[in-house]
């Protein structure tokens, strides 16, 4: 269902310009190798077949999903796209990758003879091996098994070899060398097959890190790649909404479920309608985790949130702003320009990719380019 501003509480914006800069970015540091994009969870709630399609537009051709039906998604948007599927090959499933022509990351002994099985060597998908992160992958015995096995990496069409990174967003980390070499002392096993280790942190890393292709996520949508550094990346995600009310509170008086914040002067407070059913976390209450309060932007200046987030509101303090445009229908900037996606998971204690993929259901969603 499209939402339409007028009817919403809140009006999501997506730069598809900005995301497009953001990718030629990545793409021109790691070049010659190919620089691919990661769209699960629905392109990181900006919407997978938007994101999709303006990254092919820009010349991107492979995509990451986690789960086969995100693979069909990109699909029905993009016929010509090559898509793997990070999370392998669903028990039983293998029909439904073929039908839409996924690539499962197999990671599993079982998981390879199962897909070997069901295509013969003609469909082709990605090996993925364990290097540190003990999430996804063969471990080195099964890596080095499947290497002596050239008849089942024929009949998986294996494609990729691929590893993933557990510290990549920490430079200091040691683990990121170790990982690096593994993967590529992995590779020798391999010969002549494509490889992929950085996600988007590791396109940060340095050449080594590169491979043939890499699959950048986070940075895509301007969230940062460095962990607690500034994100060096353009905004793409932007919120804002109309003030509901602007009421007038006595001094002494509380603000919101529990009072959680009382008013120690006469104080104007402006009340919008968003909270945390639209993913403006209830960790963002006041006084909010770290470096908090959380703000919004109003009339070119930064106003706190006072008292709890309630599931579809906030309530704003506004008695310091200056000038009287401060009332109903006023729109407060909630992300955009002066407020990341990253300050929001600094005031809420998470990381941007959790703020980014709980974007609310609610908003107007409206797509800039
Ligand atoms: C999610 C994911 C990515 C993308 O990660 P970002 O940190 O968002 O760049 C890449 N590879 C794998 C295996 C993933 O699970």
């Amino acid at each position: 269902m499209t939402i339409p501003p007028e009817l919403a509480g809140a009006t999501l914006t997506i730069d598809l310009a900005a995301l497009v800069g953001n990718w030629r970015k990545i793409a021109e540091t790691v070049s010659p190798a190919e620089c691919a994009a990661t769209v699960k969870a629905d392109g990181y709630g900006c919407g997978a077949r938007e994101v999709a399609q303006a990254l092919w537009q820009a010349g991107c051709r492979t995509f990451f999903v986690a789960l086969p039906l995100e693979g069909k998604q990109v699909r029905d948007a993009l016929p010509e796209a090559i898509i793997y599927v990070l999370d392998g090959l669903l028990a039983g499933q293998a029909e439904f990758y073929i039908a839409h022509d996924l690539r499962p990351c197999l990671m599993d002994p079982a998981e390879l003879t199962e897909w070997a099985n069901a295509t013969e060597g003609r469909h082709k998908a990605a090996v993925h091996i364990d290097t540190g992160i003990n999430r996804l992958g063969l471990d080195r015995e099964q890596a080095e098994a499947l290497a002596a096995d050239a008849a089942l990496i024929k009949r998986a069409g294996l494609c990729l070899l691929m590893s993933h990174l557990a510290s990549g967003d920490n430079e200091a980390n040691p683990s990121n060398a170790s990982q690096r070499d593994r993967f590529t002392s992995l590779r020798t096993l391999f010969p002549g097959l494509p490889a992929s280790l950085a996600n988007a942190p590791g396109t940060f890393l340095g050449p080594e890190f590169f491979h043939d292709v890499v699959r950048p996520g986070v940075a895509l949508y301007g969230g940062t790649p460095l962990g607690t550094r500034p994100s060096p990346m353009q905004p793409v995600v932007s919120l804002s909404a109309p003030i509901l009310q602007v009421r007038d509170v006595a001094a002494g008086d509380g603000v919101g479920y529990g009072a959680t914040w009382r008013a120690e002067k006469p104080s104007r407070i402006a009340i919008v309608g968003v909270g945390y059913a639209d993913g403006l976390l209830r960790a963002m209450s006041w006084p909010a985790q770290r470096d908090g309060p959380a703000k919004v932007f109003i009339e070119g200046q930064m106003a706190p949130i006072v008292g709890r987030v309630s599931m579809d509101m906030i309530t704003i303090h506004v008695t310091d702003l200056e000038g009287d445009r401060v009332c109903r229908g006023t729109s407060a900037e909630l992300l955009g320009a002066n407020i990341t996606v990253d300050d929001w998971a600094r005031w809420s204690g998470t990381i941007g990719y959790e703020i980014l993929t709980s974007l609310g259901r609610r908003y107007a969603k409206v797509y800039s380019s």
